[in-house]
């Protein structure tokens, strides 16, 4: 254990904020983070969380995860590990709450689609305004550019340190574009190296445990995968073990339950416990030596390779599984007649993007930020096709 009161010598200090692009008062109760991560729950982009794809179509169950409550998972494990930790709490909320922020109806499949028409325009030349779509990237435009909350900037003008974890990859094209407009900002790391602070390498480690565990959930709940399958993951086996020595007569969704539960804290300790070594070793004393540092917020080397097994497990089993991948490929196609749709008669499109200067940016904005029904909804308009009855 790092010695010390109060927070460790290498978490973000409010006080000591890079700050915002555009500069205001400090608030009289709340630190920048508390700030930050109050103005993220009180975004429009947030609301949309709640009807927006994970990994199971929003209509397809009430009780799957949605991007919604993804962020609050990520949330809740960030913030139990950063107090561990003594990272700034505030912080690592604020960065899980916004991470997904950017992404598009119908989860992957709908980035996906979404990425093939910007890229299209971008090489043709007729989107200038970045290339290609990035989910991560999406999100830092959301809370830079896209909210209009406020009367004197657009976006909501997030710290310097939240945005920064909000950007978790960058392609080095729109790296140097950020670059050329921010210099040292939040892309300098893609094109110079360097990690970003502790509390953005911690969402970005708890938004892996939360899905590997709540995949397995909403899989099992809904039928694609079975608890005898996961039986040959050693990782999930382990726990399914232990719950049955503790309590021999658990069975069905109780096992499963309390097999995730005892994976979980497993994986929450073994982060603290890494973490904690891998500073020490590092020699850091500060948030520069941080950024300057490898990776430092990480699982043991064990249970890495574990994680991982796991992962091939759900990408194999169930992101693939034939009837995800037929969804999959209704959802894209929704995506990509949206988008040509728009681009063809950008009438179509709501005013204030219509007369934007970059057109295919303004479509991809628009189809982004819809939640799954609408984008079902606009598609049924514009096409007379029904692809989701
Ligand atoms: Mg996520």
């Amino acid at each position: 254990m790092r010695s010390g009161a109060g927070l460790d010598p290498c978490a973000c200090d409010p006080a000591a904020s890079r700050g915002r692009r555009h500069p205001e008062a400090a608030a009289p109760t709340r630190t920048a983070f508390q700030r930050d991560r109050d103005r993220v729950i009180h975004s429009t982009a947030f609301r949309r969380l709640v009807y927006k794809t994970q990994v199971f179509l929003n209509h397809e169950g009430d009780l799957f995860r949605t991007r919604l409550t993804h962020s609050l998972e990520v949330a809740q494990l960030g913030r139990s590990i950063a107090r561990s930790l003594r990272l700034n709490e505030d912080l690592v909320e604020a960065i899980a709450l916004a991470h997904d922020l950017g992404h598009t109806p119908f989860g992957h499949a709908g980035q996906d689609a979404l990425h093939e028409c910007m890229q299209r325009c971008s090489d043709q030349g007729t989107s200038l305004d970045g290339w290609g779509f990035e989910h991560n990237l999406q999100s830092l435009r959301v809370v830079d550019e896209l909210e209009e909350r406020y009367p004197a900037f657009d976006g909501l003008n997030l710290s310097f340190e939240t945005r920064e974890g909000i950007l978790k990859h960058c392609s080095r094209r729109n790296a140097e574009r950020l670059e050329a407009q921010e210099p040292g900002g939040v892309a300098h790391r893609f094109l110079h190296g360097g990690s970003p602070s502790l509390e953005a390498q911690l969402c970005n480690l708890a938004d892996e445990i939360a899905y590997n565990a709540h995949d397995i959930d909403d899989g099992v709940r809904s039928g694609l995968i079975t608890l005898e399958q996961l039986e040959q993951v050693p990782l999930f086996d382990d726990y399914r073990r232990r719950a049955l020595a503790s309590h021999p007569r658990l069975t069905g969704r109780r096992l499963l339950f309390e097999s995730i539960r005892l994976m979980l804290s497993d994986q929450v300790y073994d982060v603290i416990d890494a973490t904690q070594r891998a500073l020490a070793q590092a020699g850091v004393s500060s948030v520069e030596d941080v950024r300057r540092s490898r990776p430092l917020v990480t699982f043991s080397a064990d249970m890495r390779q574990r994680s991982q097994a796991l992962k091939t497990f759900l990408l194999r089993n169930l992101y693939r599984h034939p009837q995800v991948m037929e969804t999959t490929g209704r959802a894209k196609q929704v995506v990509g007649d949206l988008f040509q749709a728009y681009l063809s008669d950008p009438a179509q499109l709501p005013e204030a993007h219509a007369s934007r200067e970059h057109l295919p940016r303004a479509v991809a904005d628009y189809i982004a930020g819809m939640t799954d029904r609408f984008a079902i909804r606009e598609h049924e308009r514009l096409s007379g096709a029904t692809l989701f009855p």
